[in-house]
């Protein structure tokens, strides 16, 4: 890290570190749970037509509230879920990084805690600390699913303003049922929030994997309407295959939408990320087409794993959670070694993989049982 001497840094920045996964040029990049497979010729001819389009209005700020875009995730989303939801229910931002970024800036705090379940996406904490919000987790099971009324009992102690639930879950992969968060929310929506009087927990379900679940699993939009303070947060990073474009966008009731329409910044949705979001978005089909072939690998790779004798994480996402080994860190740098880049994340003795496409998971298989033959 840098000299820091003399810089007025915010104490509690002190000796932090940037945080987020090795960008190195390898062959195979496993590491980010991206989808693999490039936008089709079609998508790139529509996305530059659209930006040659708007290329001469950039002199003029975009639309603030990115109207057609939430218009154009509202049809996505009834398309997905099967929940008709209205403009005023949607919200979108660089990536669902910046969403959640908002939730904290909206509804956490100095004096308000913000609730999970461990293990889990490793930025929560990043935002609760960005933003003076405590963080407090209770541990998933064994298996990493989430035991239900240790939550609720957790919520109705700690009484934190948001709570965060993530289905499938990162880094494992483990999904959670729409009856489980909806026992979730309704305890949320009787039980009080520490510094807030008469207010209840945001309930944040981080649907980011969410099209990688079994065809016609059943969304936690389906709550939005009974449940007001269930806000649900996607991306179209990982399935929809744009994680270059950033962008995220969550859903809820208006009241909740309105409160992050307070702390975002002006314009904070370039002209060009929304023409090109538009112009995707037109191409639903092309861009999710993989999505089924990504599930089989997944399935394909999981038995392969468990086939060589490793535990592998039951999982509904574009990855698998997988291990035990006595040294993560000698495996992960074995895989570098052979240009085949994964995750060092999660609990101890895991590594992480995210799909490929064919021939980098042929890759992937034949560097990790090099690997391990060499570590034996
Ligand atoms: N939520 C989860 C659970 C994630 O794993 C990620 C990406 N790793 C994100 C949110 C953020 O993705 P993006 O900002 O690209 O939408």
């Amino acid at each position: 890290m840098t000299d820091m001497t003399g810089i007025p840094l915010r104490s509690d920045l002190l000796g932090e570190e940037p945080y987020g996964a090795p960008q190195l040029d390898v062959p195979v990049c496993l590491n980010v749970n991206e989808n693999p497979y490039a936008p089709s010729p079609e998508v790139v001819e529509t996305i530059t037509a659209r930006i040659a389009e708007i290329a001469p209005t950039l002199n003029r700020y975009p639309d603030r509230e990115h109207t057609a875009l939430r218009e154009a995730l509202a049809t996505y989303l009834k398309r997905e879920t099967g929940v008709q939801l209205a403009v005023e229910n949607l919200w979108a931002a660089n990536g669902s990084n910046e969403i959640m970024l908002q939730i904290f800036q909206a509804f956490g705090g100095p004096g308000r805690t913000a609730l999970s379940f461990a293990p889990t996406y490793s930025m929560y904490p990043e935002y609760a600390r960005d933003t003076f919000t405590a963080w407090q987790t209770v541990p998933r099971r064994s298996d990493f699913t989430v035991d239900v009324q240790a939550g609720i009992d957790a919520i109705a102690r700690v009484k934190p303003s948001i709570v965060l639930l993530t289905s499938p879950n990162n880094p494992t992969g483990t999904p959670i049922s729409v009856q489980d968060i909806e026992r979730i929310a309704a305890a949320c929506a009787e039980l009080p929030v520490e510094g807030a009087p008469g207010a209840h927990p945001v309930l944040v379900v981080d649907e980011a994997y969410a099209e990688f679940r079994a065809e016609g699993t059943p969304s936690a939009h389906t709550l939005i309407a009974r449940y007001p303070l269930v806000a649900v947060s996607r991306t179209l990073s990982k399935a929809f295959a744009f994680a270059g474009a950033r962008v995220g966008y969550v859903a809820s009731s208006r009241a909740v939408i309105d409160a992050l329409r307070i702390v975002r910044m002006p314009y904070h949705l370039s002209a060009l990320t929304q023409a090109a979001a538009l112009a995707a978005l037109e191409h639903t089909e092309g861009q999710l087409s993989q999505v089924a072939h990504l599930r089989a690998t997944r399935e394909e790779t999981a038995s392969w794993l468990r086939s060589q004798g490793l535990e592998v994480a039951a999982s509904d996402s574009n990855f698998l959670l997988f291990g035990r080994f006595a040294d993560c860190h000698a495996v992960f740098e074995g895989m570098l070694a052979r240009g085949v880049l994964i995750r060092e994340v999660g609990p101890e003795g895991y590594l992480r993989v995210c799909m490929g496409t064919d021939e980098e998971m042929t890759v992937f298989r034949n560097a990790l049982s090099a690997v391990v033959e060499e570590l034996e």
